[in-house]
């Protein structure tokens, strides 16, 4: 099996809630368990989508895995070094490998700095280049990225919002990265625009042999770009897989909701529409035993009572497609039944 790029082992990342002064004194603080155990590996040259509905703690997974979070327990790997071990230089040469895109581009952006300094700032940090060739550098990542030298004078206000998410791809590529999170890249963009952004960084991985992680709700753009799939609630994968695997049977039940859901379904799609009850439950109190029993259409009698989630567990000795539910093969029958 390749070695994965970037790997987690029992990643847990977890955030005190705002509360009195008086519960944290006397020590009843409550924790947002936002990432709750995850195991993962990220192959060399590969998309691997993270899906699952809002707040269930796929971006805060993609921050630990760029060590923007430094985890409450478990351990981040970069080629296979520990990045919680590494110094403070060294963690920030590592930096420079491992790259976030964020979700709002306007935000992201400061708007007091042109579209050239803010893509020179990442070579200037870095120090990446001699000094005197780095304006050259920047009209050459823009170009890159599909804007014009002229963008370099304009500040972000005078650009369009797929414009932005450009010059944010262009500063993470500035530093000519092995790994990038793709955090939900195109969400807050025209639909007008999504696919040319997606074609960018589809181009971008040919072109420098890059590694994805791309955070995404909607199941559209995940077949656009992965390669494999993993599907998060609560703090924890429950499905993972090929796109080919994840979006075939056998599923995950939570994986079957999110697929039946999709607003314009693939056409050959045969399966039923289910609607979960009720949003995700609080991650600051979660469910028992499998955390999805409070909404799952074939929740066994059992699935609460276990003192854990139950573990992701390789699917017809398929060691690349794993599903966190033992009864996942009566889906079919429970569905049936129920109509
Ligand atoms: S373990 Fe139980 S509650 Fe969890 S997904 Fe499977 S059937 Fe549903």
């Amino acid at each position: 099996m390749t070695d994965p790029l970037v790997s987690a082992e029992g990643l847990v990342k977890r955030y005190p809630t705002e509360e009195s002064f008086l519960a944290r004194l006397l020590g009843r603080r409550r924790w947002v368990r936002a990432v709750d155990g995850v195991d993962l590996r990220i192959r060399p040259g590969e998309t691997l989508a993270l899906v699952g509905e809002s707040g269930c703690g796929k971006s805060t997974l993609g921050r630990a895995l760029v060590h923007l979070e430094e985890p409450t327990a478990g351990t981040v790997r970069h080629r296979g070094d520990d990045l919680s071990a590494l110094s403070a230089a060294d963690l920030r040469d590592r930096r420079r490998d491992l790259q976030y895109v964020f979700q709002n581009p306007t935000a992201s952006l400061d708007p007091r700095l042109t579209v050239g300094d803010a893509v020179r700032e990442a070579l200037d940090v870095h120090d990446i280049g001699p000094v005197g060739e780095r304006d050259r550098r920047v009209v050459s990542l823009l170009e890159t990225v599909g804007l014009r030298p002229s963008h370099a004078s304009r500040y972000p206000r005078e650009l369009s919002g797929g414009q932005r998410q450009r010059v944010g791809i262009a500063r993470a590529l500035a530093v000519d990265p092995e790994f990038i999170v793709c955090d939900e890249p195109v969400s807050a963009l025209d639909v007008s625009v999504q696919a040319g952004v997606l074609n960018l960084l589809s181009d971008l991985q040919d072109e420098f042999g890059l590694t994805y992680l791309l955070v995404a709700h909607d199941l559209s753009v995940v077949g656009h770009l992965a390669d494999r799939v993993a599907v998060m609630y609560l703090g924890e994968l429950v499905e993972v897989g090929s796109v080919e695997d994840v979006f075939s049977p056998p599923y995950h039940p939570y994986t079957y909701s999110l697929l039946s859901a999709v607003p314009e379904p693939d056409p050959r799609w045969e399966g039923h529409r289910v609607v979960l009850d009720g949003a995700v439950p609080s991650a600051t109190d979660p469910p028992d035993g499998c955390k999805f029993h409070t909404r799952c259409p074939i929740a066994q009698a059992d699935c609460g009572e276990w003192d854990a989630h139950p573990d992701l567990e390789a699917v017809d000795g398929d060691a690349d497609h794993a599903i966190a539910c033992p009864y996942h093969d009566r889906l079919d029958a429970e569905l049936a039944a129920d109509r």
